[in-house]
């Protein structure tokens, strides 16, 4: 039996937090990998247990990762801040490196763009140690710049988009093992579900119920990443939980669905209301942003009805032309009946929070403190993000055209915690005050 050792990278960053972080694809390819006769191996650099210490867990699960300063790569040597790397020490990944020396294949995946240094360091220390084993390079940054991943990670493949039915492929051809394509998934029921068993310690749980996204923002990256929108039938979703729950005694879910409200009638609600019929005892997160607009009285009761705790509203702009340059998902009216909706069915201000963008290109200040007192005047909090701008996306083709960067940008130049820096090192103080206003209007929220 081939066996193919997966690897979830390190982050490094300046900042990074586990907000619900599970490497889900790593997991679903585990579980494809098992159904087609390959034994699995599994690195979680991201592991916050490695250690021994029980590590500080925090409300719903979430929590630091562990955090080592490294030396700033030499692009970002002039960024008056540290750098790090998240997750297990090196000397650790080298031991279980060697634990898993029979792997006849290893595959890594990748996050975000600019946190490909950590891709870079596991691909060269398995070269080190595991001399002549095929690596397969997959995920969200070798499928947005695959070139790039090519001339500097190095690895035998690439995979890009989804990688489920990809890596059967691949792995069929590398190993020369005749492969029964009918035996391959038709659809998102045929899954199997994702290997949890894989994670060293969980404290919670994440699902996805959909892949895609109908829209298409100017901003986002999902196009390329995923697969055309589609749904896993009500019943499948269900049984996931159920399986789930039982199995792992957890009671937080975090939804990774980008889509999550899309079809309502025939989607999530039956989903809340299965998971009430099934006194499955949850508490439900969605650290994406929730479509406002599909927010009624009937979603908004079963919501609370059901203890969808994190309720994290898309809104980035009160601008109205803006949001019609974004993807018009969503306008000031649709967020204001929403938080009505919302509060009517029991919410309490500070539970819910709608997330307002900076540092769009072009975008004046003006109109993020426009937005954020729009946003305040709602009476929930506000979740100041950062552009970032991805490379391919239609915000980095502007950014590119108004002067901003250049097409040719290192991707580590792109990410949030700097972007404002590159155009104009003003704007890192505007920002931070930004931030700080932020916080203040967060404030009175919560001791209102
Ligand atoms: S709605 Fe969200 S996932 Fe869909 S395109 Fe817009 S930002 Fe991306």
């Amino acid at each position: 039996m081939k066996k193919v050792l997966l690897i979830n990278p390190w982050i490094y960053d300046f900042t990074a937090y586990d907000l619900w972080s599970k490497p889900l694809g790593l997991l679903y390819i585990a579980s494809m990998l098992k159904k087609f006769g390959y034994s699995v191996g599994f690195i979680d650099c991201l592991d916050k247990y490695a250690t021994g210490v029980k590590p500080k867990v925090k409300q719903y699960g979430t929590g630091k990762f562990n955090r080592n300063v490294i030396e700033k790569p030499k692009i970002l040597k002039h960024i008056p801040r540290n750098y790090a790397r998240y997750g297990i020490a090196e000397s650790n990944f080298i031991e279980l490196l060697q634990k898993h020396s029979d792997s006849d294949a290893v595959l890594v995946t990748s996050i975000m763009t600019y946190w490909y240094p950590g891709v870079k360091r596991v691909v060269e220390l398995v070269r080190e140690h595991l001399a002549d084993v095929p690596i397969i390079l997959g995920g969200i940054y070798s499928t947005i710049i695959p070139e790039h991943a090519e001339k500097i990670i190095q690895p035998d493949y690439i995979i890009t988009g989804p990688g489920e039915i990809k890596i059967i492929r691949l792995l069929s051809e590398i190993f020369d093992i005749s492969l029964d394509e009918s035996k391959l998934p038709q659809s998102l029921d045929d899954y199997p579900f994702p290997d949890f068993s894989l994670i060293n310690h969980l404290d919670y749980l994440v699902i996805l119920t959909s892949r895609g996204c109908p829209y298409n923002c100017s901003f986002c990256a999902q196009k390329m990443v995923s697969m055309p929108f589609c749904q896993r039938s009500v019943d499948n979703v269900l049984a996931e939980f159920e399986y789930h729950y039982e199995k792992f005694g957890l009671k937080d879910f975090a939804f990774y669905d980008d889509a999550l409200f899309i079809n309502k009638k025939t989607h999530i609600e039956p989903i809340l209301k299965g998971l009430l019929e099934r006194n499955i005892d949850v508490r439900l997160h969605s650290p994406n942003g929730l479509f406002a607009r599909q927010i009624d009285e009937t979603l908004a009761n079963l919501m609370f009805e059901s203890n969808f705790r994190t309720v994290r509203l898309s809104f980035e702009t009160s601008n109205l032309a803006r949001q019609k340059d974004i993807c018009s998902k969503v306008n000031n009216f649709d967020l204001a009946r929403a938080v009505r909706n919302l509060m009517d069915a029991g919410y309490e201000p500070q539970d819910i929070s709608a997330y307002v963008i900076m540092g769009l290109p072009g975008q004046p200040i003006s109109e993020v403190e426009q937005s954020m007192e729009f946003v305040h005047s709602l009476g929930i909090n506000i979740r100041l993000t950062s552009f970032s701008p991805i490379h391919r996306t239609a915000e980095f083709q502007r950014a590119v055209n108004m002067g901003y960067i250049s097409p040719h940008i290192d991707p580590l130049l792109t990410n949030k915690s700097i972007y404002p820096l590159v155009d104009n090192p003003d704007k890192f103080e505007i920002f931070r005050q930004l931030r700080n206003r932020a916080g203040e209007l967060n404030k009175k929220i919560r001791s209102n």
